[in-house]
C-alpha cells in the first residue's frame, strides 16, 4: 500500500498542475489536456475501454469501463468531474493554485479536493481492490464517467447522458463529489437539495414618473414587490407558497438521531459558514443541520428597482425586480414549485401592476436515497470497514447533478466521498486531507466486493 500511496500522491499532483478551469474559455485547452491526462492514466492502469467524449459544445468528458469476469455481476457507474473552479482572488492563495504543495498530511491546490482528488481516489480504490482480492478484473463491472462541465452547472450533461445511454447503462450510480461531516465523524451522505431560481418583476407604467405629480395616486411597483417579498415567509420562517410542503418527505427517526449525534458547534458553524451572521434562525422544531439538509427554503438573492445611484431622484419607478431561489427537498419538484410561485405572484400583484416571472432554466430536482436501501447499506458497511468506526448519516444542503443522473439511469444513486466541508473548495487555498482519500479508496475497494455478494447483486440487478 505504501508504494501505491506514493504514486497516488505524485499522480494527483500531476493532475492538479493542469489548470482545467471549465468556466474560463482561456482554459478550455487545459480542460482538454486534463481529459487526455486521465485517459492515459486509465489506460496505464489497465482499464480495457477508455474514451474521451469530446463533441462540442460540451467540454470533454472521460468514460471508461472495466467489465467483471462474471457477466451476472452488477454494473456500477462512478460519477465525478475533472473541471475546476476559477482561482480568483489569486493573491489570497499562500501558494500558486496550480503548483501543488504537500503540507503535513494535506495536499494543497485547486481541484485537490473538488473533484480530482476523489476521482483519483477511485482509481486507487480499484487498484487496491484488485490487489486485495487477487483478481484481474473487478468484482463488479465498473464504469467511470468524469465530466468536464460540473463547475459550469453541467449544461450539456443531459444530452451527453442521452447520447451515450447504452454505454452508461448500470445498476447503481456512485456519486463521488461529496464530503464527510467532519474528520473525526465519518458519514455517508444520503441526499442533496434541489434548486429553482426565478426572477419576479413588477411593472407600473412604461417610465419612471415624478413622485410629486403622480405620487399618492398610482401604484408603486417597488412597494408592491417589497410586500410580495415580505409575504414569502410566515412568522415561523415557513414558505407561504400554497402547497409548498405537500411533497416534503420527513427524515427518518434514524436520520434525525444521526444528525443530532454529529459533532456540531453553532458558534463555529456561524463563523465558518454563516458569512458573519450573528445568530441562526429558521423553522421551529428543526435543528440548524436539519434546516440546511432536509427542509426546503425560499431566499431572496437580490432586489432592484428605481433610482439607487448617488443623490436622490424623486420618482415612482417604472419597475422593480426580485431574484428568488428555492432549495427543494425530496419529493418536491421544480416544475411544481414554479407553478406554485406563479400562483403566489398572481395573488400578490395589486391592481395596476403587471407581473412577470422568469425562471432560471428548468431547475435541479432534489435527491435522497433511503438509508436502508440495500445499496446505501453496502456503502455504510464499506465506509465502516475502511474508517474502522461506525459511520453515521448526513445530507448536503447544496445541489448537483445527482437527481439528473439518477433519473436518466433509472437506478439508485449512492454517495461515496472522503473530503471535508472545510477543504476550502471554490475558495483560496483548497486542500485535501490525503489519509482521508486513502480511506475513501479503501472504502471503494470494499464496496465493489460487497456489491458483488449474491444477495445485494440480485436485488440490484433484478
Ligand atoms: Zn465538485
Amino acid at each position: 500500500m505504501a508504494a501505491l500511496t506514493d504514486s497516488f500522491v505524485a499522480r494527483l499532483c500531476e493532475w492538479v498542475r493542469i489548470p482545467s478551469i471549465g468556466v474560463d474559455p482561456r482554459h478550455h485547452a487545459d480542460v482538454h489536456e486534463s481529459a487526455g491526462w486521465l485517459r492515459d492514466r486509465l489506460r496505464e492502469d489497465g482499464w480495457p475501454e477508455v474514451e474521451v467524449w469530446d463533441h462540442g459544445p460540451a467540454l470533454p468528458a472521460v468514460f471508461a469501463c472495466w467489465p467483471a469476469e462474471d457477466p451476472r455481476a452488477p454494473t456500477v457507474l462512478v460519477y465525478g468531474h475533472h473541471d475546476v473552479q476559477p482561482v480568483d482572488p489569486v493573491e489570497r492563495w499562500d501558494h500558486p493554485p496550480f503548483e501543488p504543495v504537500i503540507s503535513g498530511d494535506e495536499l494543497l491546490g485547486r481541484g485537490a479536493s473538488d473533484d480530482k482528488g476523489q476521482v483519483a481516489m477511485h482509481l486507487l480504490g480499484l487498484k487496491a481492490h484488485l490487489a486485495a482480492t487477487g483478481r484481474s478484473a473487478p468484482a463488479v463491472t465498473l464504469k467511470l464517467f468524469v465530466e468536464g462541465e460540473e463547475e459550469s452547472g453541467s449544461p450539456h450533461l443531459r444530452k451527453l447522458l442521452e447520447d451515450h445511454e447504452d454505454q452508461l447503462s448500470c445498476d447503481l450510480v456512485v456519486f463521488t463529489d461529496t464530503a464527510l461531516h467532519e474528520r473525526d465523524a465519518p458519514t455517508v451522505n444520503t441526499g442533496q437539495r434541489g434548486v429553482l431560481g426565478a426572477e419576479v418583476t413588477f411593472y407600473g407604467g412604461t417610465d419612471d414618473v415624478h413622485s410629486g405629480r403622480a405620487g399618492g395616486a398610482i401604484p408603486n411597483p417597488a412597494t408592491a414587490l417589497a410586500k410580495l417579498v415580505a409575504a414569502l415567509h410566515d412568522d415561523d420562517h415557513r414558505v407561504r407558497l400554497e402547497g409548498f410542503y405537500d411533497d416534503v418527505r420527513e427524515p427518518t427517526a434514524q436520520e434525525r438521531e444521526d444528525y443530532a449525534s454529529l459533532p456540531f458547534d453553532e458558534e463555529r458553524w456561524l463563523a465558518n459558514n454563516g458569512g458573519g451572521a450573528r445568530a441562526t434562525q429558521g423553522e421551529p422544531g428543526y435543528t440548524t443541520l436539519e434546516r440546511i439538509w432536509v427542509r426546503p427554503t425560499a431566499e431572496v438573492n437580490g432586489i432592484s428597482g428605481g433610482y439607487t445611484g448617488p443623490g436622490f431622484k424623486t420618482i415612482i419607478p417604472a419597475s422593480a425586480t426580485a431574484k428568488i431561489s428555492f432549495r427543494l427537498v425530496p419529493d418536491q419538484h421544480p416544475d411544481k414549485v414554479a407553478v406554485q410561485l406563479r400562483e403566489f405572484v398572481r395573488e400578490h400583484t395589486p391592481p395596476g401592476i403587471r407581473s412577470e416571472v422568469g425562471l432560471r432554466g428548468e431547475g435541479v430536482p432534489p435527491y435522497a436515497i433511503r438509508p436502508d436501501d440495500p445499496a446505501n447499506e453496502a456503502v455504510v458497511e464499506a465506509m465502516s470497514l475502511a474508517f474502522d468506526e461506525p459511520v453515521r448519516f448526513a445530507r448536503a444542503g447544496g445541489s448537483g447533478p445527482a437527481a439528473l443522473l439518477q433519473a436518466l439511469a433509472g437506478v439508485p444513486l449512492v454517495y461515496l466521498g472522503a473530503t471535508l466541508p472545510d477543504d476550502r473548495v471554490h475558495a483560496p487555498n483548497e486542500r485535501v486531507v490525503v489519509p482521508l482519500l486513502l480511506k475513501g479508496a479503501e472504502a471503494a475497494a470494499h464496496l465493489w466486493r460487497i456489491l458483488a455478494q449474491a444477495d445485494i447483486a440480485k436485488r440490484l440487478t433484478r
